[in-house]
């Protein structure tokens, strides 16, 4: 295809007469181009390029986008100059047409159509068969010799014009519809003839007159510049502006308008319309997949009223026509070099494109297609890398369907979304988005889905059809959304009424759960099981080439020996926060931990006293004195020893298990680092609740109070309620966001630090002696002080040396810090000097540097968001300005002061791909997220480094 323009299509530009608001299409020639989407729409740039290439487009003209922001910005007026290059386009489209609007003999007809930048599909609204009027359906009707396709057209227009320029219901002409097939004892449309549609013309007609009060405009340049508002004015309809939100689309861009002579798929048995992908959207197969229905209308096949065709049968009807559209859309397809989404239509016989894009896809279809590209020579490394939204390989990671699900099936239809989803049934997309905001899985079922169903999608796990083809609205918008997706269940009946569905011969109601196979297209009864993905294959190939590109290190957040596993099996090449307090809460563990705590405040008094007095006694020179004292020791050194038992007993415990925990996670990391955080939260979060406590110690006094003989059993609980009671009390903190907790407990509390020390190291020895390699990287939370550091580093130093010794080996390890708290990354210059890594730890750094309680925030951020006070949520990504300002000096003052300092964040950040780009911009690392995630950040890391090249594309 050649791209070249022909000279005398060159935009009429700035020069003469400023800016140009109106671009002609038709005749082989277009004034704008495909590189253009900025003013004239994706939609407009796509038939300009396609006129330009010889493809048979209607001809037409594109009103730009800089119309529909200066129609917002002056209260609904349009820019000077505007009419005439409007009124110019028109008469040049009627010369071209050889027809004129509005002709009541043989009249042009146009559709008006939306399109923005970014496609949005089903958005925004549509008009077609614009300039029939009470005289002009009689010409057309004679000019084509088809009474019953005039009067179609024209009902249809009424039908569009009425809801979209005059806000009419689509429901009041629907039921008009109904009423008329059941007077006719018809089930489709295709069965009402040329007077039914001359009723309904009439019956249209006087609706809009009741709701307008006024008489449909029989003007077709009145019908014209009405289309063209409500255009604009779709910009700005709930459903747009929701789906921009959706997909963070600015609302600034504006919509242009596309008014193109129409070809009518509705004119007769050799006419038809349909929409079709060069690849398939769902897999990614290169197959010519797509569908269509004769003797129909634009918006036809995609309604899901009536079930479509294959494109395959219209190989056996008009294979001729099927031939064309196959090679141009191929043509299309290297063109745009990129799977291309295409709307046709044939008119008697002849082939018509209407829109080109590039087909929004899967994720899973969106890695093969990228791979593929690049093996067929279409794309490159770094283009197919652009290819696939990080964000989206999520979809990919997450467990399907088993191949032997073992459940009742309840029906089957078409494979729309893939993956698997497990949820309770529910029948409207209000009911879906109520009980999904709630957190709970459902599955919204429906005949068919419309554009107002987009808030319920959203919520749902999947969304099952009863109608409708692979390209159906559900289909289309589930794929986009990454929902599992079965369309075209056609045994499905649903009840509204009695809220429930029936299929097979079974019962399903609200709230009930169900599966659904979108990979396969089948639905069942009840809860499946799910497997595991593969990540080989396509997604391997992919990765390969991420990781091939990308500098950023990409390691995972992980506690436990499994989540480890599940880390390397998604590629990380590290663990980069292993929150040991995590281990704390198993339960084997924790009536240990609640143990040092108890007794750790006693022991701590006691042992203070007791140095206190050994302190007196060094000092004291009197015999009596002395003697005193030393009988006072002895007695504090008896007393302590309970404490001390129950103390250092626990901690003795918890040792056992966490260097057996350490262990296994450094066997499953062979040959990677480790990082081990020490303990960090504060200590009341391992301790029940106090309003638990006192109801508990109320309930126990109570029932000792009135059992006579209550068992000893029931006073020795109260006694430890009580002492619990007072402890939780004792721990209780006014912010404990910002009390005793990180490296400030490991101070206060070196036998923990020592404790954690011993087991890591040890762990790491007895990994080593297994045959593994182990790198610990020991980690001091909330460092806000070099001082801080320096004291914990010492005891693990000296923990190290005591280990190594015992067992006549040593590890390599390293002892860092996090840096979380503003104060060091201002003094990171002095901490470096003592810790041999940092990690900065994004979600603290966020909350300290903001000053917002994460577990607060909610009660303000949401509202921050929608009034733009803040561009978007900091905890999701990383505040550049500020937080990363703060990352960025750290950075380099830290490795002025140890040059090579190893530096990597760990923080819910580390899989955000905004987050991962920053992280590789600052220079770190590594990036360190869950392990879901993982596959996310090496995307997003390889992607850092091409559009660091300046090779960035929007393919959205
Ligand atoms: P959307 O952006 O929602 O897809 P479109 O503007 O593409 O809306 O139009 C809606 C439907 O009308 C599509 O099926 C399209 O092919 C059809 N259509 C639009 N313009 C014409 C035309 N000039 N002739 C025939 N069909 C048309
Ligand atoms: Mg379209
Ligand atoms: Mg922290």
């Amino acid at each position: 295809m050649s791209t070249t323009v022909p000279s005398e299509s060159v935009p009429r530009g700035a020069g003469s007469r400023g800016a140009q608001y109106v671009y002609f299409f038709g005749d082989g020639r277009a004034e704008g181009r495909g590189d253009m989407k900025d003013l004239l729409g994706g939609k407009g740039a796509g038939l300009a390029e396609m006129t330009n290439a010889g493809v048979p487009v209607p001809a037409g003209f594109t009103i730009t986008t800089d119309v529909c922001r200066y129609y917002y910005a002056n209260s609904h007026r349009l820019p000077e100059g505007f009419d005439s290059e409007e009124s110019e386009a028109l008469a040049r489209l009627e010369r071209v047409m050889e027809k004129k609007l509005g002709d009541p003999h043989d009249p042009l007809l146009v559709s008006v159509r939306s399109g923005a930048k970014f496609s949005m599909p089903g958005m925004m609204d549509t008009i077609l068969n614009l300039g029939l009027n009470d005289r002009s359906v009689q010409g057309l009707a004679k000019k084509t010799g088809n009474e019953r396709f005039a009067w179609d057209c024209y009902r249809r227009f009424l039908q569009m014009y009425g809801n979209v320029v005059l806000g009419i219901e689509k429901e009041e002409f629907e039921h008009r519809i109904a009423e008329r097939k059941k007077k006719r004892r018809v089930t489709q449309d295709v069965e009402l003839n040329a007077e039914d549609f001359q009723t309904l013309v009439a019956e249209f007609k006087a609706i809009v007159r009741k709701h307008s009060g006024r008489e449909f405009p029989q003007d077709p340049i009145q019908q014209l510049h009405g289309a063209r508002d409500a255009v604009f004015g779709s910009w700005m309809n709930d459903r747009a502006v929701f789906y921009r939100k959706q997909n963070r689309i600015p609302d600034d861009l504006g919509t242009a308008v596309n008014v193109q002579a129409m070809v009518f798929g509705n004119l007769s048995e050799d006419s038809g319309t349909g929409v079709g992908f060069t690849r398939n959207p769902a897999t990614g197969q290169k197959e010519f997949y797509g569908e269509f229905l004769m003797n129909a209308q634009g918006e036809d096949v995609v309604a899901g009223i009536r079930t479509p065709q294959p494109l395959a049968s219209l190989k056996k009807n008009q294979p001729r026509v099927y031939r064309e559209l196959h090679e141009v859309t191929r043509m299309l397809e290297k063109h745009y070099k990129d799977v291309q989404d295409f709307e046709f239509t044939i008119q008697e016989g002849k082939l018509f494109l209407l829109q080109t894009r590039n087909g929004k896809r899967t994720a899973a279809a969106a890695v093969k297609i990228a791979v593929d590209m690049v093996e067929e020579g279409l794309i490159g490394e770094e283009e197919a890398l652009l290819r696939v939204d990080p964000a989206s390989l999520d979809q990919l990671l997450h467990p399907h369907l088993a191949d032997k699900v073992g459940l009742p099936e309840l029906a089957k239809g078409l494979p729309a979304s893939p993956g698997a989803a497990v949820g309770a049934v529910v029948f409207t997309a209000d009911e879906a988005a109520e009980r999904g905001g709630k957190g709970e899985r459902v599955i919204l079922v429906r005949n068919e889905t419309v554009p107002d169903d987009i808030h319920g999608m959203t919520a749902a796990q999947g969304i099952v059809t009863a109608t409708g083809g692979m390209t159906s609205h559900a289909a289309v918008v589930a794929r986009g959304m990454g929902r599992v997706c079965v369309v075209g269940a056609s045994d499905l009946r649903i009840d509204l009424a009695r809220k429930q569905l029936t299929a097979g011969g079974k019962t399903v109601r609200e709230g009930d759960e169900i599966s659904v196979d979108g990979s396969r297209g089948v639905v069942y009864v009840g809860v499946a099981k799910l497997e595991d993905p593969a990540l080989t294959g396509d997604f391997g190939r992919f990765m390969e080439i991420a990781d091939k590109h990308r500098r950023l290190g990409v390691r995972a957040n992980a506690d436990q020996p499994v989540d480890a596993k599940k880390a390397r099996e998604f590629g990380a090449t590290g663990i980069g926060l292993c929150r040991t307090e995590h281990m704390f809460f198993a339960e084997d563990r924790l009536p240990h931990v609640v143990q040092m705590i108890l007794s750790a405040s006693t022991y701590k008094a006691q042992e203070k006293a007791l140095e206190g007095k050994r302190g007196e006694l060094a000092r004291e020179t009197g015999a009596k004195a002395q003697a005193a004292l030393k009988k006072e020791i002895a007695a504090l050194s008896k007393a302590i020893r309970a404490p001390e038992k129950a103390y250092k007993g626990a901690i003795a415990k918890l040792l056992v298990a966490q260097r057996r925990d350490f262990r296994d996670i450094f066997l499953a990391m062979d040959g990677f680092p480790v990082t081990i955080r020490t303990l960090d939260p504060p200590l009341h979060e391992f301790l029940p609740k106090r309003e638990e406590l006192i109801a508990d110690v109320a309930r126990l006094e109570t029932e000792l109070a009135l059992r006579r003989k209550a068992p000893p059993s029931v006073a020795r609980k109260l006694r430890e309620k009580k002492a619990l009671l007072a402890r939780v009390e004792e721990l209780h903190e006014f912010n404990p966001m910002l009390g005793h907790r990180g490296c400030r407990l490991g101070i206060t509390y070196p036998e923990v630090t020592e404790m954690q020390a011993r087991a890591i190291l040890e762990g790491a020895v007895q990994a080593e002696e297994k045959g593994a390699k182990a790198y610990p990287e020991i980690m001091i939370p909330l460092i806000g002080t070099v001082e801080e550091f320096h004291d914990q580093r010492a005891i693990v130093d000296r923990v190290a040396q005591e280990v190594f010794q015992k067992a006549d080996r040593s590890v390599d390890f390293k002892v860092g810090t996090m840096i979380e708290v503003p104060r060091a990354a201002l003094t990171a210059g002095q901490i470096a000097r003592e810790a041999e890594f940092f990690s900065f730890g994004t979600n603290d750094l966020t909350q300290m540097t903001f000053g917002y309680s994460r577990d607060d925030a909610g009660k303000f951020l949401p509202e921050y968001l929608e009034r733009k006070i803040l561009p978007g949520d900091p905890f999701v990504s990383i505040d550049v300005s500020g937080v990363g300002r703060l990352i960025r000096m750290g950075t380099d003052e830290g490795r002025a002061a140890r040059p090579g300092l190893k530096i990597g964040i760990c923080g819910e950040h580390g899989g955000d791909p905004a987050s991962v780009e920053f992280c590789h911009a600052a220079g770190l690392d590594y990036v360190s997220a869950s392990p879901f995630r993982v596959p996310i950040a090496r995307l997003a890391a390889a992607q850092a480094v091409v559009r660091g090249k300046g090779k960035g594309s929007d393919n959205r």
